[in-house]
């Protein structure tokens, strides 16, 4: 096998093999690879997950409209400052805006509101990154001129009949793509990702979805294993949810999609860490090199559940910071404080 140019089979042998020393062997040339592409330095993006309202009913999460045993919140103006000002106090290189999603002309004109008031109380040191879904391309164009210059949208599968099957008719796989296409134009580093480890996905499935990143030349991978969600319709579909498969089977992707795109950030999500309390360490020695502290507040934290397990519900910001700082030096590995740690592939593509 050629480990430098690996195809269709390779990967999906990869995905599929049962020996352990062969997993072993491609944690270890996805994290070469990384030493020499992005280097030893792990950069966090706070990530405030100001509202858990949401327009969508996506099968798979637990913050679904349809889902009636969640407690709607949605943060303060004045809380979403708070927390972006101590993640820049804290030299966080960058922030993360997230939330369910919503696209009427108040929910976007606070949206925008805050990106300015983030820019300004951080002399425009902190990098944001927004992960609100699908919206026009005036709308992103809107909040690019306000100050994000990242965007995370999940395909969730590059394989359209997979898609159909986790969502309600009327969310559409071509409108996500087109979205994605839509924030490029725009300017910013586009980010996407899919959920692994889903009821009907094949290896080949996940094969593809690495040569769709590809395809879409991305800048930037938010991945993880599907967790179940136990208030969802498709949980119902899961007859044995296996933690260990599904963390192994995310590992290897993030391995695999750091061995074929090369330059860029991947980041170990945190449910790797509902699977495993050493989930997102073992992320970082697969190739991945972004952590996302969470900096929600307390009082809302547990009802942004999107799966079971979640981590870190109890514990305000600054102990996730310390506990990931600590978990980052046991692997050997730096934070980047200070630096929006940008993903070396944009500018590789920018400069050409
Ligand atoms: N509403 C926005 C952002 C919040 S959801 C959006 O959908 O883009 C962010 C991501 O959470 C989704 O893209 C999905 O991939 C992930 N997610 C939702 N439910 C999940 C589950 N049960 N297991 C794992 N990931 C899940
Ligand atoms: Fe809403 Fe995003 Fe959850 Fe879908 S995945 S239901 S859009 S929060």
């Amino acid at each position: 096998m050629d480990w430098n140019n690996l195809n269709r089979d390779d990967i999906i042998a990869l995905l599929e093999t049962d020996d352990e020393a062969t997993e072993q062997e491609l944690f270890a040339r996805a994290y070469e690879l990384k030493l020499q592409t992005v280097g030893r330095k792990v950069y966090f993006r706070g990530i405030i997950e100001f509202s858990n309202v949401c327009t969508k009913n996506c099968f798979y999460c637990g913050i679904r409209r349809d889902n009636t045993h969640v407690q709607r919140y949605t943060m303060t103006e004045r809380q979403v400052l708070d927390a972006a000002r101590w993640a820049w106090e804290q030299r966080y290189g960058s922030i993360v805006m997230q939330s369910g999603e919503r696209s009427d002309p108040a929910f976007v004109d606070m949206v925008e509101r805050l990106l300015r008031g983030i820019k300004e109380l951080s002399n425009g040191e902190l990098g944001i990154t927004l992960s609100l879904g699908e919206q026009t391309a005036d709308t992103y164009r809107r909040w690019f001129a306000a100050g994000a210059h990242r965007y995370l949208l999940r395909i969730e599968s590059s394989n359209p009949a997979l898609y159909a099957s986790l969502h309600p008719e009327d969310h559409d796989w071509n409108r996500r793509l087109n979205c994605l296409h839509d924030l490029r134009e725009a300017g910013y580093q586009v980010g996407t990702g899919v959920m692994i480890g889903l009821p009907g996905q094949t290896a080949a499935d996940l094969a593809d979805d690495i040569a769709f990143f590809r395809a879409q030349d991305i800048d930037m991978i938010g991945m993880g294993p599907y967790v179940v969600h136990h208030d969802t319709p498709l949980a119902a579909r899961v007859q044995h949810f296996d933690p260990q498969r599904q963390l192994h089977l995310a590992l290897r992707m993030i391995a695999l999609t750091r061995l074929v795109l090369r330059d860029v950030n991947i980041a170990s999500t945190t449910a790797l860490q509902a699977l495993d309390p050493q989930g997102r360490e073992m992320g970082l020695q697969a190739g991945a090199n972004i952590i996302m502290p969470v900096l929600t507040d307390l009082e809302y934290r547990g009802d942004y559940l999107l799966y079971d397990n979640k981590p870190c519900v109890d514990e305000n910001a600054s102990l996730c910071r310390a506990c990931l700082e600590r978990r980052i030096l046991t692997v050997g590995e730096e934070v980047g404080y200070g630096q929006l740690g940008d993903s070396p592939h944009f500018f590789a593509r920018r400069d050409a």
